[in-house]
């Protein structure tokens, strides 16, 4: 039946002997429904660089996507928030309440969630994003999807993730009541680990490959208890146990010597890393993996990609910081848009 119709449609072109010109007619079609679809701004990420992006690109009336697996970004675990310019105390999850309403209130943005961003590549002078759902075609991209914590990459790790290996102490610290819990990291998140965890840990200890505590001076003044042992020089080999951690192997890195600490807990805190996969084999990332940008229009090495947020190589990462960094790279695209 659709045959029938396909070959009654050509007939008149047949007869005006235009059958040859079909493909270039077909073509012609094709690049102008591709157009119809194609967004002038695709923001990548929806913490507070994405969402900033994404209400600032809708008032200005640009054809908007902003495409982020969850929203709120990275403090969505926060228990408490207090230098959000505007709210003297939050906690994170009313921090992505408020992101959320805001950018839903704008018109004529698209907002997907629950996809994932695998790539994003090159097409003339437009870009395509593909996610693990679907692809789609811009004339823009802004990317800020942020960062997550780094890993320490020894057996155990993955298998014992949320039984005893966890990121965020805010977050955990209460479920290692009594229990002996390690902390890899002197850095600031790594004393604020133990800090968390003073209150409920039974033993708490303190590992770092550095010899000296590499956080600040008044962290590290917080963190004397006779509960906190120190083991500096140290590097973790492996996380053990059956269902949940039970052990964790390290070895001291002057003596090579291998040794074991029962624990049932070990929280990561060796800082972050960026979330760039996606355009690495694009756009110009520096030793950290974070995208270098221009600061004052965060442009990125590619013309119409725009970045903005941890996932560049911005000195301070904060949500502050991340939704300034995201409005003046909305701005900037539309500039571009403009002046294309
Ligand atoms: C526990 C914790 C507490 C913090 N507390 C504070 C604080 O009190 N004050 C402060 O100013 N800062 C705080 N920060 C830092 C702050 O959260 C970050 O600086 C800020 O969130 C960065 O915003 P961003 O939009 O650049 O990235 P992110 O917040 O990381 O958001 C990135 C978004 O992109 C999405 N995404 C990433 N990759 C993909 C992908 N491949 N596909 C689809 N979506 C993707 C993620 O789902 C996420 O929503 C905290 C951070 C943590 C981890």
């Amino acid at each position: 039946m659709n045959c029938l119709y396909i070959l009654i449609s050509l007939y008149p072109y047949y007869l005006n002997n235009e059958i040859p010109r079909l493909p270039r007619v077909l073509g012609v079609a094709r690049d102008k429904l591709k157009n119809m679809n194609t967004y002038d701004t695709i923001i990548l990420g929806g913490g507070p660089a994405g969402v900033a992006a994404g209400i600032y690109a809708a008032r200005k009336k640009v054809k908007t996507l902003l495409i982020s697996e969850h929203l709120g970004g990275q403090s969505t675990v926060s228990a408490v928030i207090e230098n959000w310019i505007g709210d003297i105390k939050l906690s994170g999850f009313d921090l992505l309440k408020k992101l959320e309403n805001h950018l839903r209130a704008q018109e004529g943005i698209e907002i997907i969630t629950a996809e994932k961003i695998m790539a994003v590549k090159k097409e003339g002078k437009n870009f395509s994003v593909a996610t693990d759902k679907n692809n789609y075609q811009t004339k823009t991209v802004i990317v800020a999807t942020g960062a997550k914590h780094r890993q320490l990459g020894v057996p155990g790790e993955d298998q014992f993730a949320g039984k005893g290996v966890a990121y965020c102490s805010t977050c955990d610290a209460p479920m290692f009541k009594n229990k002996d819990v390690v902390v890899v990291g002197t850095g600031n998140s790594g004393l604020e680990a133990v800090i968390d965890l003073l209150p409920y840990a039974n033993k708490i200890y303190l590992m770092d490959v550095l010899e000296k505590i590499f956080g600040e001076e008044t962290l590290a003044e917080k963190i004397k208890s006779e509960k906190v042992e120190m083991l500096l020089g140290t590097k973790i080999k492996s996380i053990e146990g059956s269902q949940f951690v039970e052990k964790i192997i390290y070895e001291n890195i002057k003596s090579g010597e291998v040794k074991e600490i029962p624990a049932q807990g070990i929280f990561v805190e060796i800082g972050m890393t960026p979330n760039s996969d996606c355009v690495k084999d694009l756009v110009k990332l520096n030793k950290a993996k974070e995208i270098e940008i221009d600061h004052k229009n965060m442009a990125t090495s590619v013309p119409g990609i725009f970045a903005a947020g941890d996932v560049t190589d911005v000195l301070f990462k904060q949500s502050s910081v991340a939704s300034g960094e995201g409005v003046k790279a909305a701005l900037a695209a539309c500039g571009y848009l403009g002046n294309k």
